[in-house]
Parts: C-alpha cells; sequence; structure tokens
C-alpha cells in the first residue's frame, strides 16, 4: 500500500488520509482552488511509531511532483505540513507555517506525529471519548498561499450556515493581511465576514459559490478555513461544522426541506447533547437588571457561577457548585477547566475562536471577545470600567446574546418551538416506545404535556401526604387511639385525596395516568424532632426500621393497613367520577408475589379499572409468568431493581466507594444513571419475555430514571419494552432517542457521524 497520496490521486480514505487530508482530496476532485499538496498516510504514521522511519523514497517524489506543478525550484517552495486525524480535533495537533528547506519539511512531519501524544491531545480524547485507535494522524504537506502578501490577502473562517442559529447564510470572519493561525487561536480579534465582503466582493461570491457546492456534496453544514491571496481565494480546509444544539435542529430541518436528506437522516443528526443544550435556560425576559458588559454571542444558553480564573481551580471549585472560567482567551490547555464550568467568559477571540468552538460543542453558555474586559490572572480579577470583579463573585453570562451581568440572575426553563417541535413530530412516527413522564402535580403535568409526553407513567402519592394538611392528617391516622378517630383521619384524607386526583385528571385531559398507590414507610411521616409525648414515641419507636429500605414500606403497608390503600382506591374512584375524560390506572409498589396483587385487587370494585405493578424486586422478576397474566401492566421501577440487584444503598454508595470503583474501571458506567445491561438489564430481558409469553399483549414499561438515559433507551428498546417513563425535561430528549432506537434497529447503516 502506498504511504504517501498525492492530492491528485483521488484517494479519500479517512482511515489512510485523516479527515483534512481525505476533504482536501475531495475538493480537489470539485475543481475548487486548493493549494496543491499531498499526505503522508496514517499507515506511515504506525511505521514511525514502530521504526522511527519515513517513507523517504516517496516523500522525496512527492516533493518533486509538488516543486514542478508549482513551477518552483528546490528551496523556493513554501509549504505547511498539517496534522490530519481520522477524527477531527481542533487545534489539537501541530501545524507548521512556511516550512521551507527540505530537512526542515522532513522533522516538522516528524513534530507533527509526535504531537498526536501530546498531553493535551490525549485529554482532548479522553474527554470526548475518542478510541485510541483513533490517536493516529497522517500529515499534509501543502504549498503555502500567502495571506500576508497584500492588503488584497488575508485569511478567515466561514461556517456554510451560522452554527448558533442555523440561520442558512454565511457565517464567519476574517483577518486581512494575516496567516491562518492568527484568527482560530484567538489572538487577534478578526472582522466579520460582511466587512471581507464589501473588501473583496468578487472572493466573497466566490466563497459563498464554494459554500453551498461543498453542502451539496457532503449534505452538511460546512465549516471552512481559506486564505486570500492578492483577491484569490483558496480553499485549506472543510469538515463538518460544529454546532449548538439550536443550530442542529434548524439546519437538520432546513436541510429535510431543501431536499438534501431524508427525515430519517435528520432524526439521526440531531443528537441527545443537541437537544439538552437546547433545553438549556436563559434569563428571565422579565429581567430589569442592565448588563454589566456584553461580547459576542459564542455559545447558546445563560449560566450562572462564581468567576474562577485558574483551571485547576475551575475543576476544584465546580464540586461545590457552578464556576465561570474567565480567561482573556482560552486554548487547548484549559480543556479540563472549560468541561468542569457551567460557563465561559473570555475578553478576546471571535466566535471561531477555540473558546467559542469548544463550548458550543460541548453545550456550554460563552461569551467571548468581551473586550471592555480587563482581565488580571495576576491579581485573579477582571475590570469594566471602574468595576472590579473578583475571583469567587457571583456573575451570569448569557451565551445567546452575549450579556455579561454582576450576580446571579433568575434563569428560566426552555420551550419547544418550530422547528424543534417539527423534528419530534418525525420523531413520533418512527418511534416504537412510547414516552411518558414522571410528574406528580398539575403544573409538571402540563409542562410534560408541553413537552410531548402522551401521559404520565409515574404519580407518587407521597407528594400530596407531604402537603401541610395532609401530612397532618396522615400523623392523625397512624397515631390514631381508636377506631373511631382512625376512620375519621381517613374520611379527611379520601376528601383531598380526591380533590388533588380531579386537578391532576383535567390536567391530563383524557390522556392516561398510571397513579402508584402509597410506597413510603409510615414513619417517614412521623416527626423526626423531638416529641414530648410519649405515646407518639413509642409509636415512632414501634414504627423504625434499621433498614427502612428494605422494610415495611409499599404494597407490604397496604396489606397490614387495607383501609389506607382502600382509601386510596376510593379516592381515585370519586375523582373519575368527576372527571368525565379521566383515564386513571393503579399501580402497586414493591410486589413479590401474585397473592399481594390478588389481596389489593380485591379492594377495587370497578371491574374495568387497571391495576399493574412495579417490577422493583428480583423475585417479582422471577415470577413474572403468573404476574404478568393477573397484572394490567408491568412498570419497571428500575431504581429500586438496580438496588435490589446490586444489594446497594443508592444514597450510600454514591457517596461512598462508586467514585472510587469508577475511577479504578471495577465498573465501567454508574448503575443508577444508565442501566446495567449485563446484571439487572438480564433481568428485564428474562421478564419480560415470560411475562409475554403469559400475556403477549401486556404493557410493560419503564418508570426509573433510566426511562430519561439515552443509553439505556436504546436498551429498553431492543428488550421490547412498551414505553419509557421520566421528568418532564427529558421527554423531548426521550421522544429522539426512542426513534434512534428505532432507525438504528431499521438500519444501522443509516448512522451519519456529525463531526466529519
Ligand atoms: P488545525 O487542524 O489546528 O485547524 P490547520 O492545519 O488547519 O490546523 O492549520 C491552521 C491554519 O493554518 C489554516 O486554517 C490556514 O489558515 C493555515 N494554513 C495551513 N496550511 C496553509 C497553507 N498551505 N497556506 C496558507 N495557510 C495555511
Ligand atoms: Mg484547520
Ligand atoms: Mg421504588
Amino acid at each position: 500500500m502506498p504511504k504517501v497520496y498525492l492530492f491528485t490521486d483521488g484517494n479519500e480514505d479517512r482511515l489512510q488520509l485523516g479527515n483534512k487530508g481525505a476533504n482536501l482530496v475531495t475538493m480537489t476532485k470539485l475543481n475548487l482552488p486548493v493549494p496543491p499538496g499531498f499526505v503522508v498516510s496514517l499507515g506511515a504514521f504506525a511505521e514511525y511509531k514502530r521504526t522511527g522511519q519515513l517513507p523517504m523514497k516517496e516523500i522525496e517524489a512527492a516533493l518533486k511532483a509538488l516543486q514542478r506543478r508549482m513551477g518552483k525550484r528546490l528551496g523556493d517552495l513554501m509549504v505547511s505540513v498539517r496534522s490530519s486525524g481520522p477524527v477531527s480535533m481542533p487545534g489539537m495537533m501541530d501545524t507548521v507555517l512556511n516550512v521551507k528547506n527540505e530537512g526542515h519539511i522532513i522533522s516538522c512531519i516528524k513534530a507533527v506525529f509526535e504531537s498526536a501524544d501530546s498531553a493535551r491531545a490525549v485529554e482532548y480524547r479522553r474527554i470526548n471519548n475518542i478510541p485510541a485507535e483513533m490517536a493516529g494522524t497522517a500529515a499534509v504537506i501543502q504549498a503555502m498561499v500567502m495571506g500576508n502578501a497584500d492588503q488584497r490577502s488575508g485569511t478567515g473562517v466561514a461556517f456554510t450556515r451560522n452554527p448558533n442559529t442555523g440561520e442558512n447564510s454565511l457565517f464567519g470572519e476574517y483577518l486581512p493581511v494575516a496567516q491562518g493561525e492568527d484568527v482560530v487561536s484567538g489572538r487577534r480579534t478578526p472582522m466579520n465576514i460582511e466587512a471581507f465582503r464589501q473588501q473583496l466582493p468578487e472572493a466573497y461570491a466566490e466563497l459563498n459559490r464554494i459554500g453551498h457546492v461543498l453542502e451539496n456534496h457532503y449534505k452538511e453544514m460546512q465549516d471552512i478555513e481559506f486564505t486570500v491571496e492578492r483577491a484569490t481565494l483558496y480553499m485549506l480546509q472543510t469538515r463538518s461544522g460544529k454546532r449548538s444544539g439550536q443550530a442542529a435542529v434548524k439546519i437538520a430541518v432546513d436541510m429535510v426541506k431543501e431536499g438534501l436528506i431524508s427525515t430519517e437522516q435528520a432524526l439521526m443528526r440531531v443528537t441527545h447533547t443537541d437537544l439538552d443544550a437546547l433545553l438549556h435556560k436563559r434569563v428571565d425576559p422579565s429581567n430589569t437588571i442592565k448588563p454589566l458588559t456584553k461580547g459576542l454571542n459564542a455559545a447558546p444558553g445563560a449560566a450562572t457561577g462564581k468567576v474562577v480564573f485558574d483551571v485547576r481551580e475551575a475543576v476544584e471549585w465546580a464540586q461545590r457548585g457552578p464556576v465561570i472560567l474567565v480567561r482573556p482567551e482560552t486554548s487547548p490547555d484549559d480543556i479540563v477547566g472549560i468541561h468542569a464550568a457551567t460557563g465561559v467568559l473570555t475578553s478576546r477571540g471571535g466566535l471561531t475562536s477555540h473558546a467559542a468552538i469548544v463550548t458550543r460543542a460541548m453545550g456550554k453558555a460563552c461569551v467571548c471577545g468581551a473586550s471592555e474586559l480587563n482581565v488580571d490572572l495576576g491579581a485573579q480579577q477582571f475590570t469594566v470600567g471602574g468595576r472590579v470583579v473578583k475571583r469567587g463573585a457571583e456573575i451570569t453570562i448569557d451565551g445567546t446574546t452575549g450579556n455579561v451581568y454582576l450576580g446571579a440572575l433568575p434563569l428560566v426553563e426552555a420551550a419547544i418551538y418550530g422547528e424543534l417541535d417539527e423534528l419530534l413530530g418525525w420523531a413520533d412516527q418512527n418511534r416504537r416506545l412510547g414516552v411518558m413522564a414522571n410528574a406528580d402535580t398539575p403544573e409538571m403535568i402540563r409542562q410534560a404535556i408541553r413537552f410531548g409526553a402522551e401521559g404520565v407513567g409515574l404519580l407518587r402519592t407521597e407528594r400530596q401526604f407531604n402537603e401541610p394538611d395532609e401530612l397532618a392528617t396522615i400523623r392523625e391516622f397512624i397515631l390514631a387511639d381508636s377506631p373511631v378517630h382512625r376512620s375519621e383521619a381517613l374520611v379527611k384524607l379520601r376528601k383531598m385525596q380526591r380533590n388533588d386526583f380531579v386537578e391532576i385528571f383535567k390536567a391530563l385531559d383524557g390522556r392516561p395516568v398510571i397513579i402508584r398507590l402509597l410506597d413510603l414507610p409510615l414513619h417517614e411521616f412521623l416527626p423526626h424532632e423531638a416529641v414530648h409525648d410519649p405515646g407518639i414515641r413509642s409509636r415512632i419507636e414501634e414504627l423504625q426500621e434499621v433498614n427502612p429500605m428494605m422494610g415495611h414500606r409499599g404494597v407490604r403497608v397496604g396489606v397490614t393497613y387495607p383501609e389506607l390503600y382502600q382509601m386510596q382506591i376510593d379516592a381515585i374512584a370519586d375523582a373519575k367520577a368527576a372527571v368525565s375524560n379521566a383515564n386513571a390506572l393503579i399501580m402497586i409498589p414493591q410486589i413479590i408475589t401474585v397473592q399481594e396483587l390478588l389481596w389489593v385487587k380485591k379492594m377495587v370494585k370497578d371491574p374495568s379499572a387497571k391495576v399493574g405493578i412495579m417490577m422493583e424486586t428480583v423475585r417479582a422478576c422471577m415470577r413474572a409468568d403468573s404476574l404478568g397474566s393477573t397484572a394490567a401492566f408491568f412498570s419497571f421501577g428500575t431504581n429500586d431493581l438496580t438496588q435490589a440487584t446490586y444489594s446497594f444503598s443508592r444514597e450510600d454508595v454514591e457517596k461512598k466507594f462508586l467514585p472510587y470503583y469508577l475511577d479504578q474501571g471495577i465498573l465501567m458506567d454508574n448503575p443508577f444513571e444508565t442501566i446495567d445491561v449485563n446484571g439487572v438489564g438480564k433481568l428485564i430481558e428474562t421478564a419480560v419475555k415470560s411475562a409475554r409469553k403469559a400475556n403477549p399483549d401486556l404493557s410493560i414499561g419503564v418508570c426509573g430514571e433510566h426511562g430519561g438515559d439515552p443509553r439505556s433507551i436504546h436498551f429498553f428498546h431492543n428488550a421490547g419494552i412498551s414505553y419509557v417513563s421520566c421528568s418532564p425535561f427529558r421527554v423531548p430528549i426521550a421522544r429522539l432517542v426512542a426513534a434512534q432506537a428505532a432507525l438504528d434497529e431499521k438500519d444501522r447503516l443509516i448512522r451519519l457521524t456529525r463531526d466529519d
């Protein structure tokens, strides 16, 4: 296999040429103005790592060809030596410009190869989960064009669409009389591309035309690096552009309308992180506080936090609360600090500076080029006009507008808008999993519906008992000293619960709601503070448990205090009678045997009422066949089921050894965040299989937090789960990921990676 490829050879193999190299070849093929050059392949890189040798013969031949092409004599030719990895890592590896003699041309190739293992490249790969196999780089050797030749020369970076908003028009920056690195590094703040249009209208028109050619070819928004030498435009790089979540959605939807891609492709292109970013907070629009200063709106979303200047301090402080990293500019060495911060503020650099690109990709708020800011790293403070803001002070940055405020401003949650609504509509047409919400109040329910939830998959009744009146009444019930008092308390509770359910049914307007009967152990409702009444004290002691998580809770309470569950069941029936389109299902927690289910079902008078169970004990999973033929539905409570499978108490282990286990690689993931496919997942699969054998139509959901976790959603889809239920804010993400899981199943090849 050859180790060196001329651009004109036409080989576009990314695994040999890397992205930059392969895209330069593609642009050459498309007859775009690319300075000629060649690529020393990833194969050569691997051999260099093994033997320390470069393929000298091939390199020399390629150089000769380049000299002939340029009509230059040996020694006159100037080239750049650039890295080109199979995964793009902007600014992470070395690039050397203006290389003149051949011996230097060779040491630069070595330097580029060595830079693949630099500390910052390694760190970047770690943060972005880029596997070690993708760690290599090719070297691109390319004839120089001089952006600093005269006044009609310069260099720039452009996106074919706006990477913040997604708007379909050329977006970028231009720096006259300059060479490439000046823009990317943020050392000089470049001018808006509009100024370039005015200065060099023909070169601008050419850039615009090329943008369309590239988009038509790649079917993706492109991030272009170009240089102008004496008013002639040259293309130096193109790749799929990083973008904000908002832009990702708009671009995907627009490209469907422009006929560039299908709806399925659009759905695969928007990632759950994009939506996460999009569902970011904003500064409350009713805010009247004036901004301290304004910079460029580099990455959307608002963030509040304490000012830090030092990267290591950012990491440390972030453990205790949000921080905003403030720097004159950021560099690849700051990656860890940016990762830890909730937002980044810089005084220099434009919309294509390092800080802007990195935060946008990470979904963090960023304001950059806030030029009134005087950042004093030595004194650990910044000043604006006369005002001094010290390390540790709270500020708010709004990456959507560019505003910077003193203090922590109130932020508001995001909403679903036009294009997102459209995209999620396509998701709904493609997904098989139902998406419900875990919501306890009418307000949460309305939010969940706005986000597209089909109903409520888990309504916890504990919340109702924590309202002051209810709490007092359930205490009356627990502490009652006579049957009369006890039933008086129950009558009051039934009325209160009924009224609550009425409001809930109204909010749902006919959509289903799965109401879980009381799950908490009774002592949770009793006062924790010192109690003087000896009668009450002894009752509290009586109810106290060594291990309440595994104690007298869930259906066990319902069996031993049947009047409590009866009261809840009756309250649901009362409310149903009052709201004509109510669609309520009853769910029993902590079931271990079908006998418990039958016990509670006897209390339900309405023969049409659906009574299902929560699957959260290991035994229930093992008895899924008999439970499946008796229950109206299953819903896996994956949190408790994970605790039961591991014999872990979540709160305790997350505080104590779990971080250490993850650090040491003993466990790969926190099983409470993403479903443990090999353990808990096996249990779920087994239960689903045997339950469906007994009852093929059984609806089987998941209502643990895993229901909103993207990786877990893929697993649930493949395991044949009927629906997931998650917190309202994760509903849009669940809708998208459920569609992606279905599309993945349909055709795994459809998957397009967005980053080249
Ligand atoms: P990175 O991968 O970090 O973006 P590049 O290899 O793209 O680094 O180089 C950075 C910049 O250097 C380019 O955007 C371009 O402006 C400039 N540059 C690289 N090669 C040449 C060249 N042959 N002629 C003129 N400028 C170049
Ligand atoms: Mg580049
Ligand atoms: Mg539970």
